[in-house]
C-alpha cells in the first residue's frame, strides 16, 4: 500500500466513459501512435489523481445533532446523549417526519459537496428510517439521486442500525422484522447492493448481526459491517466469517480480529474523522491492521452525529497525523482499496486502460498535497465518466432551514 507509479509530463486518454490509455504526454499528443488527430485536448496543471471513492457514508439525513455536539463537549456520553432524546433516533425521528422531496434536497447538497473535494464514486446507507417504509423512501432517495447528479452511488440497506423505540422491549422481532420483510422488499426492489449491521455491544450483538447478514446473503446482497467500533465484541471476526467486503470502525478490534482480517479479503474501513469528532477516544490500529496485511481505507462516515465531514481529503490528512499513514497508503485508502471495499475494484479506482473515467485534480506542485492541507481544499477539477464536472462555486447549504 506503500507503493504509487507516479508519472510526471503525463496523459490520459478517454474514449467515451472508460480510460482508453495512461503514458506520457509526448506518447499521446493527437496525430501521435494510436491518438486520432482531432482528440479534445484538456491541458491541466497539477496532479491528476483516481476519482476518490467514499466507501461509507450516512448522507441521507435532516437535521444537524447539534445538542449531541455541546452535550459532548460538556462531557456527556453516549447513553446519556440517549438517554437525553440525542443519539441515532433523534435523526430517526427526524427523517421519518420529512418528505421525500426535502430528504433529496438535503442529501444533494451534500453529494455536491463531497464531489467538490473529489468524491466521484460515493457509497450511501440507509438506517435512519427503521421501519419498513422509511428505510425504503431513504433507498428511494439514493436512487433518485444516483442518476440526477455527477458523482456514482453505491447503495447499502442499514436496517439494523439501531432498534426503534416502538421494538425496545422485543428486539427479537425488529431483527424478523428487518430479515423477513425490509431485505426482501428492498431486494424486490433493486434498492441497494449491500446491507450493513451496526455490531456493537448494546447495540445488535454478533449473533444479531450474523442473522441479519445470512438473510442478506440469501437475497444476493453483498455484506459490510460496522464493526469493534466502541468496544472489541467479535465483529471483526464476524466480518470475515461470513465473507463481507469490509468491517468498518475496528477502534476496539482485538488481535484476533486483526489477524482475521489480514488473512481474508475483508477490507478494513477506517474513518478517523469520526473519533477526533467525537473527542477522547483512541484511533483504531492502523499500522497494526497495516502491518499484519490487511487491506485499508478510509472513508468520511458523512452523518449527523459523529461525523458531519464532507472532505475526504481533510480524512486522508487525518490518517497521515492520527493513524500513521503514509500519504501513499492514504491515496490508496481512498482510490483502490476503498473501490475493493465496495465491490468494485475491477472498475474503478485506478489511471489504467479500461477502468472507468473518474479523475480529480488538484492544483499542486507534489501529489502528497492532497493529504496535507488539513481542511482546505486542493481539489480544482472533476471527471465523472469521462465528463467534466460543474463543482459548487462558494457556501452549500447543508442542513434544513426549518425543523421537521
Ligand atoms: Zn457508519
Amino acid at each position: 500500500m506503500a507503493e504509487l507509479e507516479v508519472l510526471t509530463d503525463a496523459a490520459v486518454l478517454i474514449d467515451g466513459e472508460r480510460i482508453a490509455a495512461v503514458g506520457r504526454y509526448t506518447d499521446l499528443q493527437p496525430g501521435t501512435g494510436n491518438v486520432e488527430r482531432g482528440v479534445e485536448v484538456v491541458e491541466v496543471a497539477g496532479v491528476v489523481y483516481p476519482g476518490f471513492i467514499d466507501c461509507h457514508t450516512h448522507a441521507v439525513f435532516g437535521a444537524p445533532r447539534l445538542d449531541d455536539h455541546e452535550r459532548r463537549a460538556l462531557g456527556m456520553d453516549y447513553k446519556t446523549i440517549a438517554a437525553a432524546g440525542g443519539g441515532i433516533l433523534e435523526s430517526v425521528r427526524d427523517v421519518r417526519a420529512r418528505s421525500d422531496a426535502e430528504l433529496a434536497a438535503l442529501t444533494r447538497a451534500r453529494l455536491a459537496v463531497l464531489l467538490a473535494h473529489g468524491a466521484t464514486t460515493i457509497e450511501v446507507k440507509s438506517g435512519y428510517g427503521l421501519d419498513c417504509e422509511t428505510e425504503l423512501r431513504q433507498l428511494r432517495v439514493i436512487a433518485r439521486l444516483a442518476g440526477a447528479q455527477p458523482a456514482s452511488l453505491v447503495p447499502t440497506f442499514l436496517g439494523a442500525h439501531e432498534v426503534p423505540p416502538e421494538f425496545r422491549d422485543r428486539r427479537a422481532d425488529y431483527v424478523r422484522l428487518v430479515c423477513e420483510e425490509m431485505i426482501p422488499a428492498v431486494t424486490r426492489e433493486r434498492l441497494a447492493v449491500a446491507c450493513d449491521v451496526f455490531c456493537e455491544p448494546g447495540v445488535f450483538s454478533v449473533a444479531e448481526a450474523r442473522t441479519v447478514l445470512a438473510a442478506a446473503r440469501r437475497h444476493g446482497l453483498a455484506l459490510k459491517l460496522h464493526a469493534d467500533e466502541l468496544d472489541g465484541s467479535g465483529g471483526a471476526e464476524l466480518a470475515v466469517e461470513v465473507g463481507a467486503l469490509s468491517a468498518d470502525h475496528l477502534a476496539g478490534v482485538s488481535p484476533a480480529g486483526i489477524r482475521a482480517l489480514a488473512a481474508s479479503e475483508t477490507v478494513a474501513v477506517l474513518l478517523p474523522a469520526t473519533l477526533v469528532f467525537l473527542g477522547g477516544r483512541s484511533q483504531a490500529p492502523a499500522r497494526g491492521l497495516l502491518d499484519a496485511g490487511a487491506a485499508l481505507a478510509l472513508a468520511t462516515d458523512l452523518n449527523p452525529g459523529s461525523s458531519p465531514t464532507l472532505s475526504l481529503p481533510l480524512v486522508m490528512a487525518l490518517a497521515v497525523s492520527q493513524l500513521g499513514l503514509r500519504h501513499a497508503e492514504a491515496v490508496n485508502a481512498v482510490t483502490v482499496n476503498a473501490a475493493a471495499a465496495l465491490g468494485i475494484a475491477a472498475d474503478r479506482g485506478q489511471l489504467a486502460p479500461g477502468f472507468r473515467a473518474d479523475l480529480v485534480v488538484c492544483d499542486v506542485a507534489d501529489w502528497r498535497e492532497v493529504a496535507y492541507w488539513m481542511g482546505g481544499n486542493a481539489v480544482t477539477a472533476v471527471w465523472t465518466g469521462g465528463s467534466a464536472c460543474p463543482l459548487p462555486i462558494g457556501s452549500v447549504s447543508l442542513g434544513p432551514h426549518v425543523q421537521a
